[in-house]
């Protein structure tokens, strides 16, 4: 068996013994809130932000991004499961910030094989098997953190599925400290106006 394959279930193992009566947790949030972040590795929302099992909805996606599949998951986590505030959290470092969509649909093109980069930014070791597909995509990529929070708080907020109730607070994670701080024209762009 592949040696990842074979410590995901050994450790699944684990935290069967232990899982206590988890399993008589509603499906509902109990705090009754929703964070979007980043996928980053890093990144590690449960302990960030105090969570455990049962407490919140986390949303996940290159960038933490407000897509229109991020919002999908928003919109469910109030209209059918009770969230009543949200978190729109993106973090310094972020590989989003090293890449265009440009860049990112002309490496696709050459090949499928993962990429390196340097100073000089992205390249390719492989370059055959490419697609012209990545091309169609808007890769939702970062050039200045405090902008992003703030556009993706701002695209959430005027939704017309999100109620004006719900507010919506923008951070931006600290990768070198684990701090989160909090970007206050996001914040005021996603309070609540009902
Ligand atoms: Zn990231």
């Amino acid at each position: 068996m592949p040696k990842t394959k074979q410590e995901i279930e050994s450790a699944n193992k684990e935290y069967v013994k232990s899982f206590g009566n988890k399993g008589s947790l509603p499906m509902p949030p109990g705090r009754k809130f929703a964070v979007l972040t980043c996928m980053d590795a890093r990144l590690d929302p449960a302990k960030f932000a105090g969570l455990v099992e049962g407490d919140a909805h986390v949303i996940r996606n290159a960038g933490g991004r407000a897509s229109d599949d991020a919002i999908r998951s928003l919109v469910i986590s109030h209209k059918l499961l009770g969230t009543a505030e949200w978190y729109v959290i993106h973090h310094t470092d972020c590989g989003m910030e090293t890449f265009t969509s440009e860049v990112m649909g002309d490496l696709l093109s050459q090949s499928l094989a993962t990429s390196s980069v340097d100073e000089t930014g992205w390249f390719n070791n492989v370059k055959e098997g490419g697609t012209e597909e990545g091309k169609y995509i808007n890769w939702l990529t970062i050039e200045d953190l405090a902008h992003s929070v703030t556009q993706d708080v701002m695209r959430i907020k005027s939704s017309s599925m999100v109620p004006g109730d719900i507010p919506v607070y923008g951070y931006i994670y600290d990768t070198k400290s684990g701090e989160l701080i909090e970007v206050s024209a996001a914040s005021e762009a996603g309070r609540t106006n009902k």
